[in-house]
């Protein structure tokens, strides 16, 4: 996608450890004509796939997944939760999660009330590093039984091993 390549390019900062920080427009300060764009793309690259359901995680990949939604028959948008609340409540499918930025592993859950069998889920999230997101993702639809449509990623760092 030439328009999010040209971006990267003019507004991102490479950090140390291989982080590219893109807050001027995905992470902090959001761009939503662009996550529209980007939403677009998506729905093109699964269009016949049947999402009725898109699974991100907090925090970062909320908002591109409901701007994406929006071109998915504004399907409902699920994340998984990296801390417990009062709030949640039921039984949870519960994986656990390395943080590529923070470098900690924590418990990701999704309630069972809201993904399940008849579900097709598509994946949605900020970034593909070496992929302990994504697999933790894709745990949890298996857990409940749901089929994985596939995964859209706004930016796969290609020199990691999370795209294979
Ligand atoms: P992975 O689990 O694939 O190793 O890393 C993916 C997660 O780590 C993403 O959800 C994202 O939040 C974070 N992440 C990984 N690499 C980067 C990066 O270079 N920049 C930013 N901003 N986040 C990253």
């Amino acid at each position: 996608m030439e328009i999010l390549k040209q971006r990267i390019l003019k507004d991102g900062v490479v950090k140390e450890g291989n982080v590219l920080k893109v807050d001027r427009f995905l992470n902090h300060q959001m761009d939503v004509k662009l996550f529209n764009d980007i939403g677009e793309e998506f729905a093109k690259r699964f269009a016949g796939t049947g999402v009725n359901k898109i699974l991100t995680i907090e925090s970062s990949g909320i908002g591109i997944a409901c701007i994406a939604a929006q071109h998915f028959n504004n399907c409902p948008v699920i994340f998984a939760k990296k801390t417990l609340s009062k709030n949640l409540d039921g039984e949870m499918f519960v994986t656990q999660v390395k943080s590529y930025t923070k470098g900690v592993t924590y418990d990701v859950m999704v309630s069972e009330k809201y993904l399940g069998k008849g579900d097709k889920v598509l994946i949605i999230d900020d970034f593909l590093a070496n992929g302990c997101a994504l697999m933790g993702l894709i745990d949890i639809v298996k857990q409940s039984g749901a089929e994985l449509a596939g995964a859209g990623i706004v930016i796969e760092k290609g020199f990691q091993e999370g795209g294979k």
